[in-house]
């Protein structure tokens, strides 16, 4: 098969780390006959060095034109003082909402050779953890009304939580049947016992979950929830939540695998086209030497993979050949600790070695 991959590098240390998932998917396109078509394109701060705009036009279209989208990262302290709309940041919102992607799925997991790098206490996660977390990603509070006003306490601001039935409904079908993919344990996280929304949102789960009577579905409130993901995360499978629960439990959950370096993501919609991106940024402290961990990069493209292609094997060869490497005690800096590491070449040369 054929498949056209849009590029979009970005700044810092997004050129290095998309480059070697590049390589990566060029091995596998030859092992098991597939072509993947490369097209880069603009976007962050590159991109308005070059054009005076974060978003170019000709980014929009050519990620609407592709098969699926592979980002590295924006921003960086050149352009930290710009104006809120024209930061390279404003262009990871903008592409989101021109893709209508409305799911940001994060798996967090604890790789076992990784186990020394979980700040978290070696007998809770004796046993790993491998979590998916599907947030919602168009909706609630981060798009609800919003404004200033006078109120009895004079100038006060608000921002509005609302979720119709159809966004709940989408996102809850996107957790059911990745459940059904993985350990069918799924957990919805809400604040039922405050929010109207969120009893909106329970309501829906509750209707879904017998048509898909495999998956075993509970209920958690956001505070407990923030607590269990650090008492005991091998408890969780999947996690359905709102936008603004998920932006904050996803990078709760990250941390606790300790190694920003190595986290995919994935967003996708209505179409089996997606973005997919490591969910560091472009770390400018470590651009240019070639020494950045490239893993969650080549990761995001096991996930594209799998999800936007439906290419299991080479999805799995990709998470193998990571799975490997760690295991043979091979690192980049960020997880070596002091000792001897290799760089962004050499680990990927390791990976490619291992497919
Ligand atoms: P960051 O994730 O870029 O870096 C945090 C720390 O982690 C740094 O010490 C960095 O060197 C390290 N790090 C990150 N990724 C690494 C990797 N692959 N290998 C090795 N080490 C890695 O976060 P930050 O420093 O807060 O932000 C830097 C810039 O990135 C900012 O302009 C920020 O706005 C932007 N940012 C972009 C995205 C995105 O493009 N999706 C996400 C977050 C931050």
């Amino acid at each position: 098969m054929n498949y056209n991959i849009a590029l979009l590098k970005g700044d810092g240390i997004g050129p290095e780390i998309v480059d070697s998932a590049v390589r990566v998917l060029e091995v596998i396109g030859k092992k098991y006959g597939h072509v993947f078509n490369f097209t880069p394109y603009l976007i962050g701060g590159c991109a308005i060095d070059a054009t005076g705009e974060p978003l170019p036009k000709e980014t929009v279209e050519g990620c609407l034109n592709s098969d699926s989208v592979l980002l590295g990262a924006v921003g960086g302290p050149k352009w930290d003082t710009l104006p809120g709309n024209m930061r390279p940041e404003k262009a990871l919102l903008g592409i989101r909402s021109a893709m209508e992607l409305f799911t940001n799925l994060r798996p967090a997991k604890l790789y076992p050779a990784l186990k020394g790098d979980c700040p978290l206490r070696e007998d809770i996660v004796a046993n790993g953890f491998d979590i998916m977390i599907v947030r919602e990603l168009t909706g609630g509070i981060y798009f609800g009304e919003r404004g200033m006003r006078e109120g009895k306490y004079g100038e006060e601001a608000y921002d509005t939580e609302c979720y119709s039935r159809m966004e709940i409904e989408r996102i809850c079908k996107v957790a059911f049947e990745t459940a059904m993919k993985r350990n069918k344990r799924l957990v919805s996280i809400d604040k039922a016992n405050v929010l109207d929304s969120s009893r909106l949102w329970r309501k829906i789960v509750h209707e879904m979950a017998p048509m898909y009577p495999e998956v075993e579905v509970s209920d958690m409130l956001v505070d407990n929830a923030a607590m269990q993901l650090v008492r005991n995360p091998a408890q969780f499978d999947v996690i359905v939540t709102t936008n603004m629960f998920g932006d904050i439990l996803s990078d709760e959950a990250s941390q606790i695998t300790g190694s920003i370096g190595m986290l995919p993501s994935a967003s996708l919609g209505n179409t089996k086209r997606g973005l997919y991106e490591p969910i560091h940024g472009s770390a400018p402290d470590i651009a240019g030497k070639n020494i950045a961990n490239p893993i969650a990069t080549i990761l995001s493209c096991a996930m594209m993979l799998l999800y936007s292609f439906d290419l299991v094997k080479e999805s799995e060869a990709i998470v193998n050949a990571v799975n490997k490497v760690l295991d043979s005690g091979f690192r980049t800096a960020d997880l070596a600790h002091g000792a001897p590491s290799l760089s962004t070449t050499e680990i990927t040369d390791k990976i490619i070695e291992n497919l």
